[in-house]
């Protein structure tokens, strides 16, 4: 029964009793068919009014410390590929305020001299380049002193910090066994601890949102994004559970505490509460919001005081490329907009993505109002103070 249905027998037995005994029951109305109406044709538009901030520019300039502008294969993080032209890139920066994009994907070797030749190199200060771990020689003996070799090498190239895709955790599987490699293995101890020694922070992404871990029903608030992307569920076969990647990455951040982890979408979590007590027992923890602001904006509460209380140790951050299947992170003027409208604003109940239909979830935001003061820090001072860029 449907709410219009149930309202309609609501009023007919009230009718019926208004009626007295002896008398005949009226008729029940019958409702309209319910036809149906397929969900991904559903756009309800919103009825409040509310105000509607246009927020252009970020108030201070800021550097996105998340973005994809060159991308690696998977396999071969040695060779790249350009995913948005620099040109481009820069007229967005200068129209939105960006002081800074960090190229998070530049893999190594040959690659990320590329990388590094054509974006910092070429235009000073306005890019940053990090280098990817060679996954495909994990397997090899040596290693571990082999990536810590190229950490150096990489260094002296330019490369300013590391980036961990999720490879490490949910794709990396020993040659052989095929087993998945566990992100706490101790053949990567010498690369955490050669970061840390040359003040390169840890860019690490070692999970997803905790409905891709459950089974896709109808239950599951991430349906529809999982049914326009099946690859993205980690539910069943060997994957380990959400939270056993997220103590496995603690593993690692307790024992290198010199080494700065900034924990990507932050620390993969929409469990905040969590966050917050990793956050308060490992200090070289930092966290970026690159497409969590879905997540964050539906709690806004709480998410403001997460801010208030780690101010120091949140970077802003994007997860822009120049994919349009996933709108949430789709690089231009107005996936930005929507970033500063959340951390600047009051605003109620808006999208989080430029999108008709919303992609992460059926959910709205709230801005989060944050004051000057936290607004500086998490869009430079805490990036330029981790990647050594002047205050
Ligand atoms: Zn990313």
């Amino acid at each position: 029964m449907n709410r219009r249905e149930w309202m309609a027998l609501g009023a007919t037995t009230l009718a019926t009793g208004r009626a007295g005994r002896g008398q005949a029951p009226a008729r029940v109305p019958q409702a309209p068919a319910n036809r149906g109406l397929p969900l991904e044709q559903y756009q309800p538009k919103s009825m409040l009014h509310v105000p509607e901030t246009h927020v252009p520019r970020s108030r201070f300039p800021l550097a996105d410390f998340h973005t994809h502008i060159t991308f690696t294969s998977r396999t071969d993080p040695a060779r790249i590929q350009f995913n948005m032209d620099p040109a481009n890139c820069l007229a967005v920066m200068d129209r939105k305020n960006i002081r800074t994009m960090v190229d998070v994907t530049g893999g190594y070797g040959e690659g990320l001299r590329e990388a590094i030749v054509k974006l910092p190199e070429a235009h000073p200060g306005r890019f940053v380049v990090f280098t990817e771990p060679a996954w495909t020689k994990a397997s090899e003996p040596g290693y571990a002193k082999l990536q810590a070799g190229l950490i150096e090498e990489a260094h002296k190239a330019g490369a300013k910090g590391l980036k961990v895709l999720k490879t490490l955790g949910l794709f990396l599987r020993e040659q052989g066994s095929n087993h998945l490699v566990r992100i706490d293995d101790p053949r990567f101890d010498p690369m955490w601890e050669a970061v840390g020694a040359m003040k390169m922070p840890v860019a690490i992404h070692i999970s997803d949102p905790e409905a891709f871990f459950l089974p896709i029903d109808r239950f599951n608030e991430r349906w529809e994004e999982l049914h326009a992307h099946p690859d993205w569920s980690f539910h069943g076969k060997d994957f380990p559970s959400n939270r056993e990647l997220q103590e496995a990455r603690r593993n690692v951040i307790r024992r290198h505490p010199r080494t700065q982890f900034v924990c990507l979408h932050f620390a993969d979590s929409e469990d905040l509460p969590y966050v917050a007590e990793c956050m308060d027992s490992h200090p070289n923890m930092h966290v970026d919001i690159a497409a969590r602001i879905g997540e964050l904006g539906r709690q806004p509460r709480m998410a403001r005081k997460f801010f208030d209380k780690y101010q120091d140790r949140i970077v802003f951050g994007t997860d822009a490329s120049s994919d349009p299947n996933t709108p949430q992170q789709t690089f231009g003027d107005a996936l930005y907009e929507i970033y500063y409208r959340f951390l600047e604003t009051q605003d109620e109940y808006f999208d989080y993505a430029p999108a008709p239909i919303p992609p992460q979830g059926r959910w709205r935001i709230y801005g989060i109002g944050l004051p000057e003061q936290v607004l500086r820090k998490v869009y430079w001072d805490n990036a330029a103070r981790l990647m050594g860029l002047p205050a």
